[in-house]
């Protein structure tokens, strides 16, 4: 098979030729967003050049062509995650679909019901499931995370079989630590109590590619922006029973069957969760971005991920005074560190004075930061597009930074 050839896409993504600062860019802050190549700009621009109408409504040409990709790229999506079509709904991001799920299941949950989480989860998939428990009077739970923040299957197969919830949701990877959740013995443990299982793959949508109906969750939200695509794009993939029975989130045009002055009946899914107009452009963006994703080999992509992040981790794990917190065996490519007792930000803000774009803080994980008795890291995430240079430059980079600290 042929190698994975990195000149080549490096020279597919703008952003990432430039100097920052006096210095070449180096962007390892791919966990907050990724870069997107040339022909996901390119099918933007297209779209609002000549292609411009808004979908499901006009009968005329650029409607209909407008219309068409629209529910190509659903399709794509569909296919790049091994599930129907029908079973793939439309929002603006992984955040969204998160609050989609959690007000459409609440009909279902009652107070004697338990919702589980975990300590590791985004904001994002917290904060709706803490909603919707005080909405019901529902328990909110967490799974058990070990000191080090891994998961002790084991042990948490226990939890989950003890507390026969009524949900659980859990992120595929997360997103301060990178660490990959080994997702198949908790989700078979679910299933066998009758709970199911919501999972965000925010951060594994990309690095991971899974196969869903192979997996098995009952539910999977993911962003766009963090997969190649466009921002203020997104889905939810939903098993189709559950996802048609599920309340709908918001509601207005396109959803409706019949409307009369007093009352109104919905289409199925996944229609009925997809009111007003939606992104169509961005949705024809992600469209290509997975185009280009999808022709790449996910086991050369995975085993190039693998060499960079080895490589940081050990280049990094060198320098005295760090301490990481990322799994590093298990990992889509982020390192989550800090130096001494040095805040976050003053190391981030000196990284970017040498062309270095990490991010740094909590990450939306404030629960994981307690965890970890600390206030924030620094985290540099890492994708196909960063090269031997970029982990060369951000640990020179980082040296000279901490110079400058001590
Ligand atoms: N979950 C995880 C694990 C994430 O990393 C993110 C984005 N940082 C989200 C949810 C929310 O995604 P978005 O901001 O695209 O809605």
């Amino acid at each position: 098979s042929q190698e994975f050839d990195i000149t080549k896409i490096r020279n597919d993504f703008p952003t990432l030729n430039q100097t920052l600062n006096g210095n070449p860019l180096v962007y390892l802050d791919s966990g907050a967003t990724s870069q997107k190549p040339q022909s996901v700009i390119d099918a933007t621009t297209r779209f609002y050049n000549l292609g411009n109408a808004n979908v499901h409504r006009g009968r005329h040409t650029l409607s209909e062509r407008a219309t068409e990709q629209y529910e190509a790229a659903r399709l794509k999506i569909a296919d790049y995650f091994n599930v129907k079509a029908n079973e793939i709904v439309w929002t603006k991001g992984a955040t969204e679909a998160l609050n989609l799920l959690a007000h459409g299941l609440q009909s279902q949950i009652t107070h004697e019901d338990t919702v589980l989480i975990t300590p590791l989860e985004h904001h994002a998939n917290i904060v709706p499931w803490q909603v919707l428990t005080q909405n019901t009077g529902a328990t909110l739970s967490a799974l058990p995370l070990e000191q080090n923040a891994t998961f002790n299957i084991a042990r948490c197969i226990g939890f989950i079989t003890h507390t026969k919830a009524k949900v659980l949701c859990i992120s595929q990877a997360s997103n301060t630590l990178g660490n990959i959740t080994n997702l198949a013995p908790l989700i078979a443990a679910a299933k066998a109590v009758g709970t199911l299982v919501v999972v965000d793959g925010a951060q594994g949508a990309m690095h991971l590619r899974p196969n869903l109906k192979q997996l098995g969750c009952d539910f999977y939200v993911f962003s766009a922006h963090k997969m190649l695509g466009p921002t203020g794009v997104g889905g939810l993939y939903g098993r189709y029973e559950l996802l048609n029975a599920l309340t709908p989130y918001q509601t207005g045009g396109e959803m409706i069957d019949t409307v009369t002055l007093e009352k109104s009946t919905y289409r199925d899914a996944p229609a009925k969760f997809e009111t007003g107009t939606p992104n169509i452009a961005g949705v024809i963006g992600f469209s290509a971005a997975i185009d280009y994703l999808s022709a790449l080999n996910i086991q050369q992509l995975q085993r190039y991920e693998r060499t960079i992040f080895n490589y940081a981790a050990t280049q990094l794990s060198k320098i005295d005074g760090v301490t990481i917190y990322s799994d590093l065996n298990n990992n889509i490519g982020t390192l989550s560190f800090n130096y001494k007792a040095e805040h976050p930000y003053d190391l981030a803000t000196l990284l970017d004075g040498f062309g270095v774009a990490v991010r740094s803080g909590h990450h939306c994980t404030q629960p994981l930061m307690h965890h970890l008795g600390v206030k924030g890291t620094v985290r540099a995430s890492f994708a196909f597009y960063n090269t031997h240079q970029d982990v060369d430059n951000f640990i020179h980079a980082l040296k000279e930074s901490i110079d400058l600290l001590d």
